[in-house]
C-alpha cells in the first residue's frame, strides 16, 4: 500500500527501537525518509536496511537534536536533498531516571533539552515551508509517564507532558495551514531504553498492563503511520496511547 508515494519524512532517533520500526513502516508505505539519529553508525546503519528493500529511500544524517544550530543545518541540508518535508516525527528521546532529590542539574537539563527542546527546534527548522505548502504532518512520541508521572522520572515525565502541551499549542497554530499536529504516548515498548530495567521492574510493570505484556516497537509504528496518513486529516492536537490499556482516560 504506498499511501505515503511522494511524500518525504524526517523521523528523529531513527537509529534504533521505535524510531527505527517507523522509519521503516514510512519507507513500506513509499515515503522516502531523513533517518536523523545521534551516532553517525546507527542513522546510516538504518538508512542502508530502508535502501536495501527501497533503493534510494533514505538518507541518514547525525545530529544532536538538542542542538539548534545543528538541526538548522540538517534541515537545510535534507530541504536541500529531498525538495521538501510532509512529515515530521519527534522521536528522538533519552532517560537519565533519579530520584527528584538527588537529581543533578546535568541530567535535568540533559532530558528536556533532547526529548523537548530538541522536538521545538525540528518543528520550528520545518514549519515556515510546511505552512507554505500548505500541508503537513507532525507526530511528537510523549509517554505514559507524561501523562500519569513516573516516581524517579521527573525530568522526563515532565519533557514528555511538555511535549503534549506543544502538541496541543502547535495543533492550534497551525490548524489554519493544513498541518496537523498530534502525539503518540507509548506505555511500556520493547527497546534498548526498557532492556534496562532488572526483571523485577519488567514483571512488575507487566502486572500494571491490561494486555499482560510489552509492546513492540511496530505497535508504535503503527499508530505514527495512521497519524502521519490522510486518513487521519480530521484529528489534530491528540494524544493516541499505545500502551496495552495502561492508562484509560
Ligand atoms: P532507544 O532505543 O533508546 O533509541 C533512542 C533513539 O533516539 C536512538 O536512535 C538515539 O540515537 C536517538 N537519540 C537520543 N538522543 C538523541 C539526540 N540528542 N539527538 C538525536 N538523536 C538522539 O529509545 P526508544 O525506546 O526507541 O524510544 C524512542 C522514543 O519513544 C523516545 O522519545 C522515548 O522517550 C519514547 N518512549 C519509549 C518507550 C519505551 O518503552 N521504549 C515508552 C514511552 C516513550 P543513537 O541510536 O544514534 O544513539
Amino acid at each position: 500500500m504506498n499511501r505515503f508515494e511522494n511524500q518525504i519524512a524526517i523521523v528523529t532517533g531513527a537509529g534504533r527501537g521505535i524510531g527505527e520500526a517507523i522509519a521503516k513502516s514510512l519507507a513500506e508505505g513509499g515515503a522516502k525518509i531523513a533517518c536523523v539519529s545521534r551516532s553517525e553508525a546507527n542513522s546510516a546503519k538504518v538508512a542502508d536496511a530502508i535502501n536495501a528493500v527501497h533503493p534510494g529511500a533514505a538518507k541518514p544524517y547525525a545530529v544532536d537534536v538538542a542542538d539548534k544550530k545543528a538541526v538548522e543545518a540538517a534541515a537545510a541540508k535534507i530541504f536541500a536533498d529531498f525538495g521538501k518535508v510532509d512529515i515530521l516525527v519527534n522521536n528522538a528521546g533519552i532517560t537519565r531516571d533519579g530520584l527528584a532529590m538527588r537529581m543533578s542539574e546535568e541530567d535535568w537539563d540533559a532530558v528536556l533539552d533532547t526529548n523537548l527542546k530538541g522536538a521545538f527546534n525540528f518543528i520550528q527548522a520545518v514549519m515556515r515551508p510546511m505552512i507554505k505548502q500548505r500541508s503537513g504532518r507532525i507526530v511528537n512520541i510523549a509517554s505514559v509517564a507524561g501523562l500519569m508521572g513516573n516516581a524517579g522520572q521527573a525530568n522526563y515525565a515532565a519533557s514528555k507532558a511538555g511535549l503534549i502541551g506543544l502538541t496541543k499549542t502547535l495543533a492550534r497554530e497551525l490548524a489554519g495551514r493544513g498541518i496537523t499536529v498530534n502525539a503518540v504516548a507509548p506505555g511500556f515498548i520493547k527497546t534498548d531504553m526498557t532492556d534496562v530495567l532488572n526483571e523485577n521492574i519488567k514483571s512488575a510493570v507487566v502486572g500494571q498492563i491490561p494486555l499482560g505484556r510489552f509492546g513492540e516497537p511496530g505497535d508504535i509504528a503503527a499508530a505514527v503511520a495512521y497519524l502521519a496518513s490522510a486518513d487521519a486529516s480530521y484529528i489534530t492536537g491528540q494524544t493516541l496511547t499505545v500502551d496495552g490499556g495502561m492508562v484509560m482516560a
